[in-house]
């Protein structure tokens, strides 16, 4: 029987993480290499937003290279994982089943909350990949509930791997780095005691519960994916922490595992 995955949440940083990977990039990769290999990537990307759940389910996925004004190379970056079209009817199935109206895209490619990441996790693009979408308008509640609905896919090998920023105000970035500003310290440090302890009903009401909500995730986007991975890896889930650092200032680049 093959092993139960974690699940994952993982801070993206700028696509230019890409071009210098730095300690980011090399816990990546040193990540990949001490999970079991997953038959099949999940993604749920800060970078894909709809009204309601889609799950891409094309034959090979494009790259989509959805940031504007960086280094001309990210353009020419590519990472042509095949899809999962199976995959994605039971997600879609798992959805429906759980009360969740979804639907299939059979188009969509990978974008770079998606790719950045997977491109240094596993470089040989070869772990058929698909993405599901947040919902920006819906709560934490609701993106739990999404996790919860895909719980089954950690024993049959499935990485559901979500990504975004555990603080991320590009308003509050410091482009030439600077020092952490405390509100981003302050509520990058109460994530993980919040999810070290298992404080769920703490962490679903975040906007209302965590020191500089505001301050630290103006728009909800980059957190909503964090809990897709929460709620994936069961109910008294916990979450470890296996990575801090910051860079462009408040730019938190935190991961954490979830099981
Ligand atoms: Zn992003």
């Amino acid at each position: 029987m093959a092993a139960v995955l974690p699940t994952l949440f993982l801070s993206h940083g700028a696509p230019t993480l890409s071009l210098d990977p730095g300690a980011t990039g090399a816990f990546w990769q040193k990540l990949a290499q001490e999970l079991p290999r997953p038959g099949a990537v999940l993604c749920v990307s800060a970078h894909w937003m709809s009204e309601e759940p889609l799950v891409s389910a094309p034959e090979r996925n494009e790259t989509i290279h959805d940031f504007y004004g960086f280094p001309e190379p990210l353009y020419r970056m590519s990472y042509p994982a095949p899809g999962a079209p199976a995959l994605a009817e039971r997600v879609a199935g798992l959805l429906a089943g759980a009360g969740i109206a979804n639907g299939i895209d059979r188009s969509r490619g990978l974008d770079h909350g998606a790719w950045v990441p997977l491109r240094l996790m596993y470089p040989a693009a070869d772990i058929p990949t698909i993405q599901l979408s947040i919902q920006p308008d819906r709560d934490a509640l609701w993106h739990d509930r999404l996790g919860a609905a895909l719980a089954p896919l950690r024993s049959d090998g499935v990485l559901v791997l979500a990504s975004g920023g555990a603080v991320h105000n590009l308003r509050g970035l410091a482009r030439q780095g600077g020092p952490v500003p405390a509100w981003a310290q302050e509520f990058d440090e109460w994530l993980a005691a919040a999810l070290a302890e298992g404080r769920k009903a703490e962490l679903l009401d975040w906007r209302a519960r965590a020191p500089h909500a505001r301050e630290a995730q103006p728009t909800p986007d980059h957190f909503l994916p964090l809990f897709v991975a929460l709620g994936a890896a069961g109910a008294g889930a916990r979450g470890e922490r296996l990575f801090q650092g910051f860079t462009l200032g408040s730019l938190s680049m935190a991961a954490f595992r979830f099981a």
